[in-house]
This record gives C-alpha cells, structure tokens and sequence, in this order.
C-alpha cells in the first residue's frame, strides 16, 4: 500500500518507510491512498470469523507486501492475546472494554501492534530506531510496555513530574531494558514540545534515526479498527443500527472507527465525546475549526487542543462538511456531569466506568434522545483503577486493584530527571 502526506509537499512512500518515519517530511500525516471496502460476506459470515481472523483481513491491504503475509498474521495474533468484551446496560447502550490488555488501556493494541512491525523491520538492520515520545498518562505505559525487549528499538519516554497518577508513572519507569522514563520538570505540553523540537533538530537527527509512537504513526493507528469490528460482532445478531460514542482526545480512536466503516462495517453513527475541550463539538455546530490551549479536567487523556488526526477525519469525508455532519455528531461534557454520570452508572447498572468511559456513556445518552431506535456503544478506553483517587472519591467505593497493576506497584520507579531542551539533547546524542 502506498501512503501520501497529508500535507501533499513530500513523495508517496510504502508502510515500512511510514511507519519508520512516524510523520512525513512535510510534517504532513500519512494516509493511505486507496481504501478498499471488504467484500459484503466478509461482514455477513463475521460471526464465524476469529479476532485474529478478523484482525487479519481488515489490516492485510495496509501493511503487505512490506511485510510478508505470515509474519503479519503472527504479528496481529501477538498483539491481540487479551479479550474485548462488549457489556450491555440496558438495551440501548452497552460498553466496548478495551481495557484487558497489560496496561489496561486501549493504546495497548496499536503500541504492540506497531512495536512488532518496527522489531520485524529492524530485525535485519545494524541502525537502531528511537522511539521519541511524551506523555500525559497512558501512552507511556502502553508504549513502554509494547517495545519492551524489541531488538533495535530504543524508546524514550518524557513525561511531566508530579502530573501523572502513581499507577501510570510506575508502568513507564519500573521496566527498564530498552525503555527509559525522563522525568521533565514542567507540565505535559513543555514535554510535547521538546519531543516536537527534537523531531526537527538535524543535529540529533542526522545522527539517529527518530520516530515517534503516537496516533500520528500509522501502525498505531489503523490497527485501532480491529475492536469496532469485534464490538460488531458481538452484537449484529442483537441490533440493527449500531453507534459507537467515542471518548476523544487526539480523534486517533474515531478515526480508526471510521476506517473500519470505509471498508464496509455497519456502523450507522458515530459521536465525539469531548471534556471541556470541545474544538470538534464548536465545529459541528459553526462550521469553524479554532483551535484552542487544553484544558485540564479528570479525564485527562482526553486534554487536547488541536486534535492531531481530525485532518485524517476531513480526509476520510473529502472534506465535505455536511457528509462530515451526516456520520458525526459530537458532545461535551464537564467534569461536574463527567463525576454525575459515574455515580449513574454504578448505582443504575453497578458498573464502574472510568471518567472517559463516563464520557461515552453521556455521549450515547444525549444521542439516544433523538434515535431512541439505535444502539450505542460507549468505548471504555481504561480500566478505573488508572484513575484511581477521582473514582474511589466520586462512587465512595474502594476498589481491588487488578494483578497487571499490583505487578507493577511493587516495583522500584528509575527515571532520568531533565528540566530543558538542552538536557534532552545531551542525553539522546550520548545514545549514538
Ligand atoms: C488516549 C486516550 C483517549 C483518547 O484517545 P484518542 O485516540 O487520542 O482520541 C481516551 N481515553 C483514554 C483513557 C486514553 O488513554
């Protein structure tokens, strides 16, 4: 498969080169050029299909030839070896758990995923990749744990002393091997922007070769289609018009959803559901596209500005703002109806959801007041004991930690602390 920049100022290239580089040399997102829908069986026989099966087929046409077919199917059935139950509440909205795998949360699925399609192109190759990225949360943990031991992969993380919760700090700083956690003196966005700085320094990059391992990377990415088409699988034979509510942060998650639907899953709707950071829920409603700063709440993976793949979105609608408007809605929500919508679920349903998952099940619930008829799954992208002290504060319930969590909390924290660019630089050029 081919890839174009987004931008459309550098050459096409193939999976292998876009997956190394992470962005093009425009600075433009990569996109693939031709999505081809899957044949109508293949969504009518689904049920008799495997998750690595289904997994399989909806990926092959991204990734081959650059990576032989059985490499690629052993590498989708490695990344996928935990479950995606879907959980009914009620008979108009259920729950996609996407938070069984070793760090419990969605971004687990793209970053093994992507870690063992740069282990299979660096296996043959003297040079090491750098893995170069920042966090706020739970992309630390999930690409900490993803590249853990992958040959000719080194992987850097950055994020913001102080303001991660004691779970995710642990998961990106106790695993040590190729994995190293700088602790920046600042907040996350003096973190992306030093990543975002490093990315342009020749002076680093004529001497390594960096890639980052965010939404923007297309391996981390597509392969977030899979679960839509597990959800759908799970519940054709129950619903006939099936939503999806997306809690959203960088829109990577929803853009993948829609990928799975260009190539034919029926999805009838999808929802944005949106913090106090609401520039896509302005935009349905304006036409007008301002980006803003973030803004903190407590689901804060959900804190983004200027959502990076919102332009894969407008790509994937040809820019078209009423088809856009016909397949997207999108709502948002604050922290105090965020903590409301908790305490719902759990007395209602004797769930518990995550603040983001609370944000989904919001979504669905201010949908389903106009489309009583359809049924809406809420994504819940991370298992509540990641946010610990606001779930336990807002049900006033304590909960048992899972066993991937206490593994992780009995382990010594190493990590390098850095206050400025300058440091970043030093440490990644004494690595050549
Ligand atoms: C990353 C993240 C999100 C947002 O996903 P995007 O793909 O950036 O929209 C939502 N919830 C949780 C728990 C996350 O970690």
């Amino acid at each position: 498969m081919n890839y174009y920049s987004l931008n459309k100022q550098a050459p096409n290239t193939n999976f292998k080169d876009a997956v190394i580089k992470g962005l093009a040399p425009d600075k433009g997102l990569y996109f693939p050029s031709e999505i081809k829908p899957l044949p109508a069986t293949f969504f009518e026989q689904i049920g008799q299909l495997s998750p690595v099966e289904i997994a399989f087929e909806a990926i092959k046409q991204f990734v081959l030839p650059d990576i032989p077919e059985p490499t690629l199917k052993a590498i989708v059935e490695d990344t996928l070896n935990f479950d995606f139950p879907v959980v009914p509440l009620n008979e108009q909205i259920s729950t996609l758990e996407l938070f069984h795998g070793p760090t419990m949360a969605f971004k687990d699925v793209g970053a093994r995923f992507m870690a063992r399609c740069l282990g299979y192109f660096n296996e043959n190759n003297n040079e090491d990749v750098t893995v170069l990225v920042a966090t706020s949360g739970d992309t630390g943990g999930a690409v900490a744990n993803g590249f853990l031991g992958v040959k000719g992969v080194n992987v850097v993380i950055l994020y913001p002393s102080g303001k991660v919760s004691a779970i995710q700090e642990k998961q990106l700083t106790t695993l040590g091997k190729n994995i190293t956690a700088l602790e920046v003196d600042g907040v996350f966005d003096d973190c992306q922007d030093m990543v975002k700085k490093a990315f342009l320094d020749t002076s680093i990059t004529d001497h390594m070769q960096l890639t980052s391992a965010n939404s923007i990377n297309v391996a981390r990415w597509l392969p977030q289609m899979f679960y839509f088409m597990f959800a759908y699988k799970q519940l054709q034979r129950k619903y006939e018009d099936i939503v999806f509510s997306i809690p959203s942060g960088n829109f990577g998650n929803i853009c993948a959803g829609m990928m799975a639907q260009q190539l034919g899953l029926p999805i009838k709707h999808f929802i944005a559901a949106n913090n106090a950071n609401n520039v896509v829920t302005e935009y349905l409603q304006t036409k007008h596209y301002i980006p803003k700063s973030s803004i903190q709440t407590i689901s804060n993976a959900m804190d983004v500005g200027n959502p990076s793949n919102f332009i894969r979105i407008q790509e994937i609608y040809q820019h078209n703002f009423e088809l856009l408007q016909n397949n997207l809605s999108s709502f948002s929500f604050s922290d105090n109806e965020t903590k409301a919508a908790m305490t719902e679920i759990y007395e209602q349903y004797h769930y518990i959801a995550d603040p983001h998952g609370a944000i989904g099940y919001l979504g669905c619930k201010a949908y389903a007041e106009k489309h009583p008829d359809a049924h809406c799954v809420f994504l819940e992208t991370a298992h509540p004991t990641k946010f610990l002290d606001v779930v336990e504060e807002t049900i006033h319930t304590a909960m048992e930690l899972p066993d991937q969590i206490k593994a992780v909390m009995d382990k010594n924290k190493v990590s390098k602390k850095i206050s400025n660019y300058e440091d970043l630089k030093t440490f990644l050029l004494a690595m050549t």
